[in-house]
């Protein structure tokens, strides 16, 4: 389907007018150390980034946009803002726009990062149809950057200092270049900090115009109380025109940003309704996977009394929580046909949409994982179906099974795994 890129509110002022946003604050950790940021510091009245009242699971999120696109039908932007970095927790957020782009096919999907592990995700956001990515560059000389980053991490050790700001910003270049190159638009931000990348601004208005991207936000900074930098004041309001004016040599320049928080919903500049506060915090209150979008248990069972099959070898699963009842059968349905390998586990996830779980008595490390991420947690187990069932609704321990320890031990399976 073509989407109609036109409507983000972010990169076109006159979309701004009538198309609102909503953030999915399902991002919660960081991966850098930017001296101007303090997300411990929360409040609903405060507009910035970083910023959330709360933070959701995919499931969550999709269930709280649902219950929104049906009050605030002017959505047209779904994007992922923080509170954190998207790609610290790159599963999370890849899951939840997957779960958005699976319900919502003409939605604009967008993610904003600090660009240190995004690169190796672009064909993953081109694949799901991901058209605007911000990228925050505040420093393209590692000398200045080592004056706003206070360290980061790339793998599993720490950089500091100058070490960390050229990292950083070589990786943001390359993934710069890798969404350029896989056609999605690129906005930059970059935080202008007085007295250290004031007048800076405008040479990295000049490196990431050379390598595609399409807008520039310079953000005056926000100095948050606790950060680092709560002592600087914010640059003055003509510094950041004469900015702009002359960054805007390099590239169009946003002028309308809002500053939006990491759960911001609505036109931008408008502050959250209460009763959209409300949708949020009950989704954030609800289970891992809410009961309301997935109400049904399916089990993999000769007979249906006891669970005793293989997930790999059932022909049909048992549904179970017919109106809410957990034991009521809800039918009987054919799993797909052996073979197909990772479709077949897909398949299988658009069968049992109405269900959060299936318990079978083996399963291999493949179809568990492919129907994870649709949002069907595969639970090993053994025993009566109404023991299990009636455990999983009361939120009680499920009786796991001690699994065999090589594949095709505990089924009659090729010990090829499940494909
Ligand atoms: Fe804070 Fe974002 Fe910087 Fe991470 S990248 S430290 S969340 S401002
Ligand atoms: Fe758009 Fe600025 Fe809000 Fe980000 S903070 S969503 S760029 S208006």
């Amino acid at each position: 389907m073509a989407l109609d890129l036109s409507q983000h509110p972010c990169f076109s002022p006159a979309a701004a007018q009538h198309a609102a946003r909503v953030h999915l604050p399902v991002a919660a950790k960081c991966n850098i150390g930017c001296r101007y940021c303090n997300r411990q510091h929360d409040c609903i009245n405060e507009s910035r980034p970083g910023v959330s009242s709360t933070l959701l699971t995919p499931h969550q999120s999709l269930y709280y946009l649902e219950r929104l696109v049906a009050e605030t039908p002017q959505i047209r932007v779904v994007g992922i803002a923080g509170p954190g970095e998207a790609f610290a927790t790159p599963e999370d957020s890849l899951l939840t726009l997957r779960l958005v782009r699976q319900h919502y096919p003409d939605m604009l999907l967008c993610v904003a990062s600090n660009g240190l592990a995004l690169a190796p995700h672009v064909a993953a956001l081109a694949e799901l149809q991901v058209s605007h990515v911000t990228i925050t560059v505040n420093a393209v000389d590692p000398g200045v950057g080592a004056r706003i980053y206070a360290w980061a991490r790339p793998g599993k050790h720490v950089l500091r200092g100058e070490a960390a700001a050229r990292e950083l910003y070589e990786r943001q270049m390359e993934a710069l270049s890798a969404c350029v190159g896989a056609g999605i638009l690129v906005k930059v931000n970059t935080v202008v900090v007085p007295g250290i990348n004031d007048r800076h601004a405008v040479e990295v208005a000049r490196t990431v115009a050379g390598l595609g991207a399409s807008y520039h936000n310079c953000i005056p900074l926000y100095p948050a109380p606790g950060s680092e930098f709560a002592e600087l004041p914010s640059p003055a309001p003509a510094d950041m025109a004469a900015i702009r004016r002359e960054a805007g040599a390099f590239l169009p320049q946003m002028r309308h940003c809002g500053r939006c928080r990491a759960d911001a919903a609505g036109l931008l500049g408008e502050s959250m309704p209460e009763r959209v506060l409300g949708l949020l915090r009950e989704a954030a209150g609800s289970p891992p996977v809410p009961l309301a979008r997935r109400p049904c248990v399916a089990v993999a069972s000769h007979e249906g009394l006891l669970v005793n099959q293989h997930l790999g070898e059932a022909d049909r699963f048992w549904v179970f929580g017919q109106d809410g009842n957990p034991l009521a059968l809800a039918g009987v349905r054919p799993a797909p046909a052996a073979g197909g390998g990772h479709q077949r586990w897909l398949d299988l996830a658009a069968q049992l949409q109405d269900c959060r779980a299936i318990l079978v008595s083996g399963a291999g490390p493949t179809p568990r994982e492919v129907l994870a991420q649709q949002g069907l947690q595969v639970i090993v187990t053994e025993g009566l179906v109404e023991e299990q069932l009636l455990a999983l609704h009361l939120g009680q321990p499920i009786r796991r099974k001690c699994e065999p320890a090589a594949c095709g031990a505990g089924c009659r399976g090729s010990g090829t795994g499940c494909g």
